[in-house]
C-alpha cells in the first residue's frame, strides 16, 4: 500500500508547528518559576527549577506535537485502509473498486485499448454463509481470494464488491488466449472445491463480463450491466459465464418479476405436483413416480420449474416450497398403489438446512407413509456442497429406511471418491447421455460405464429422458433396464381413481400416467 500522508501539512509546517509550540512552553515555565518559586526550594535556586521545567515542558510540548501529528497520520492511514481495501481479502474494496473503473473507462475512452470488466459470484453464497457459519465462509471467502488473484495476470485489479461478489478489471492488452477460453479455465479453477480447516466446500461459480468502453463509461452503470450479465449466467445453470447485451435487461426484469411473485403464488396456492412414472422393465410394472412441482400463474400460465427453482433457492422461498413439495408428495402416495415409491427433488440448499433430517421425521410420522417408499433425489451439487455433513446427512435418512437417488448422474462432478463416502441407492442417469445415445456412440459408452459402476457400488440404476423405443433398446443393451421418459409417460396430474385396478396401468407400460 502507498504511504499516504496528509496533503494540508506539509514538513516545515510540522516543524514550525512543533518549534512554536516547543518554544511558548519554555517561555510559559519561564514565567511561571519567576512568579511562583522566588527565591529557590531545596537548595536549587529558582533559575536552576525554571530551567528544568520549562525544560521538562519543551520536551513533553514537542512529544505531543509529534505524536499529535503522528497519530494524525496513523489515522488518516486507518481511514484510507478501513475504506480502500477489503478487510478480509486484502482486495480493493467496492468503492475503490469503482473508482478504479471510472478511471480505466476514462483512459479506454482515450487510447481505444478495451478493457473488459468481469463480476465473479459465489453462486448462493449467503445460503453457504448460513448453513457452515460465518466463520468458515469467511475462511471460504479468503481462499476463493486468493485463488481468483493466483489464477490471473500479477496486474489485473480486482476487487470484492459484496459478500461473494468479485469485480476484476482485465485489459485486452493482457490476454494471452480469448475471453473464452480464459472465462472457462478461471471458472474450473475456481470450482475446485475448497480445503477449508473443517471439510471440503464447492462452490458454483458464474461470470458476467462487460466492455469498456463498448458498454458504457459510467461506473455505477457497467457495474449494473456486468451484474446483469452474471445473472444471466447464473440463470443458464452451474459454472456459466455470458457477456453483456442490450436483450439481457429483459431475463432480469423477468427474473425480478418471479421473484416479487414466488411469495404470491405460494400464498395464493398456484403449486402443484404432477407424477411421473418410472417403468422397471424386468418386473413389468411402474415401480414409482417422480413428483415435479408445477407453477399455474394465473395470468402467465405455467412456469417451468428451471425458471423459478433456482430464484427460489437464492431467496430462501424454496424452504417452505420444498417443505410443502414434500408433504404433499407424502400424503399424495397414499393415493398411488402400494408397491410404488414416490420419488421428490431436494434442492441443494433445502438438503443443507439446519435440521431437514428432522423435517423428513416429522413428515414421514405426520403422513403415515412407509419410509421405504420415500426416495429422495438430491444432485451431485447438493451432495458436495459440504462433504462430511452430506455423508451425516445421507447416513441418518439411510437409517430411517428412506431412499437416496442421485439426481441428474454424470453432469456434476468429475471425481467419483464421493460415492465411497456417501449413502444412496440409486444413479439416475442424466437425460443428456439417453439423448444422444443414437447419434454418439461415447453416449452409451459412459450409460455402460456408469450401469457397471452402479452394479460395483450394488445400488440401481434408471435412466431419465426416455423419448424413444431406439433409446430404450440401446439403454437394454447397455444394462439398463429401469425407465422415465415421455416414451412410458409424461407428468401428470394425480387423478387416479380408487376404482382403477393397478394391473390395468401397468400393463402396458408405455401407457403409463397417474390416470
Ligand atoms: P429432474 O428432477 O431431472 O426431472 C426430470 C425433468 O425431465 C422434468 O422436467 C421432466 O418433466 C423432464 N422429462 C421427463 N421425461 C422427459 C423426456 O422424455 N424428455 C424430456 N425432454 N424431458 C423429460 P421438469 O418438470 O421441467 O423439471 C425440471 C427440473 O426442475 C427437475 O429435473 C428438477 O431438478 C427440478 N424440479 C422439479 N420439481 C421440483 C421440486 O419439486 N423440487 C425441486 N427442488 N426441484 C424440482
Ligand atoms: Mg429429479
Ligand atoms: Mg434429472
Amino acid at each position: 500500500m502507498p504511504a499516504v500522508g496528509n496533503p494540508n501539512r506539509s514538513p516545515v509546517f510540522r516543524l514550525v508547528t512543533i518549534a512554536s509550540s516547543a518554544l511558548g512552553s519554555f517561555i510559559l515555565g519561564l514565567w511561571w518559576l519567576q512568579t511562583g518559586f522566588g527565591e529557590g526550594i531545596a537548595g536549587l535556586s529558582g533559575q536552576a527549577i525554571g530551567a528544568i521545567i520549562a525544560g521538562l515542558c519543551a520536551l513533553a510540548a514537542g512529544g505531543a506535537a509529534m505524536s499529535f501529528f503522528a497519530g494524525v497520520d496513523e489515522s488518516v492511514d486507518y481511514v484510507v485502509k478501513e475504506t480502500h481495501f477489503d478487510k478480509l481479502t486484502g482486495l480493493l474494496s467496492r468503492p475503490a473498486m469503482i473508482a478504479r473503473i471510472a478511471e480505466a473507462a476514462q483512459s479506454t475512452v482515450r487510447t481505444g485499448e478495451p478493457v473488459f470488466l468481469l463480476d465473479i459470484d459465489i453462486g448462493r453464497f449467503k445460503q453457504i454463509n448460513e448453513s457452515i457459519g460465518f466463520n468458515k465462509g469467511d475462511e471460504l471467502v479468503r481462499a476463493f481470494a486468493q485463488r481468483l488473484k493466483a489464477s490471473l495476470p500479477d496486474n489485473v485489479v480486482i476487487g470484492r464488491i459484496a459478500a461473494g461478489e468479485f469485480a476484476v478489471l482485465y485489459p485486452d492488452a493482457y490476454f494471452t488466449m480469448s475471453m473464452e477460453v480464459i472465462a472457462d479455465r478461471l471458472i474450473a479453477e475456481l470450482m475446485e472445491p475448497y480445503d477449508l480447516v473443517t471439510h471440503q466446500q464447492s462452490v458454483n461459480v458464474s461470470i458476467g463480463i462487460v466492455a469498456l468502453p463498448k458498454d458504457g463509461d459510467d461506473p455505477i452503470l457497467l457495474l449494473r450491466r456486468s451484474n446483469l450479465a452474471l445473472q444471466h449466467a447464473r440463470a443458464a445453470g452451474i459454472g456459466n459465464w455470458a457477456v453483456f447485451h442490450p436483450d439481457i435487461g429483459r431475463v432480469a426484469d423477468y427474473r425480478r418479476w418471479v421473484e416479487a411473485e414466488l411469495h404470491g403464488a405460494f400464498e395464493r396456492g398456484d403449486f402443484d405436483l404432477h407424477y411421473q412414472p418410472q417403468i422397471d422393465l424386468l418386473k413389468g410394472r411402474t415401480v414409482g413416480y417422480e413428483a415435479l412441482i408445477r407453477w399455474k400463474h394465473p395470468e402467465r400460465g405455467m412456469i417451468p420449474p428451471m425458471e423459478f427453482i433456482p430464484i427460489a433457492e437464492e431467496t430462501g422461498m424454496i424452504a417452505p416450497i420444498g417443505e410443502w413439495v414434500l408433504r404433499k408428495a407424502c400424503r399424495d402416495a397414499q393415493r398411488l398403489p402400494e408397491d410404488c415409491f414416490v420419488a421428490v427433488n431436494i434442492s441443494a440448499v433445502q438438503f443443507m438446512t439446519r435440521d431437514f433430517v428432522g423435517l423428513v421425521g416429522d413428515i414421514i410420522r405426520e403422513t403415515g407413509i412407509e419410509p421405504k417408499r420415500l426416495e429422495l433425489e438430491l444432485t451431485e451439487t447438493a451432495m458436495m456442497q459440504d462433504r462430511s455433513r452430506a455423508a451425516v446427512i445421507l447416513k441418518q435418512l439411510t437409517e430411517m429406511g428412506v431412499t437416496v437417488a442421485v439426481d441428474d448422474f454424470g453432469t456434476g462432478y468429475s471425481n467419483l471418491s464421493y460415492l465411497i463416502d456417501f449413502s444412496f441407492h440409486k444413479l439416475k442417469i442424466d437425460r443428456s447421455f439417453v439423448s444422444r445415445l443414437e447419434t454418439d456412440q461415447n453416449s452409451g459408452a459412459v450409460v455402460s460405464t456408469i450401469v457397471g459402476l452402479s452394479r460395483a457400488l450394488g445400488v440401481d440404476a434408471i435412466a431419465e429422458g426416455v423419448e424413444t423405443e431406439n433409446q430404450a433398446t440401446l439403454l437394454r443393451a447397455a444394462g439398463c433396464d429401469v425407465f422415465q421418459g415421455f416414451l412410458f409417460g409424461r407428468p401428470a396430474p394425480l387423478k387416479m381413481t380408487d376404482a382403477e385396478p393397478h394391473s390395468a396401468r401397468v400393463q402396458s407400460a408405455r401407457s403409463v400416467s397417474v390416470h
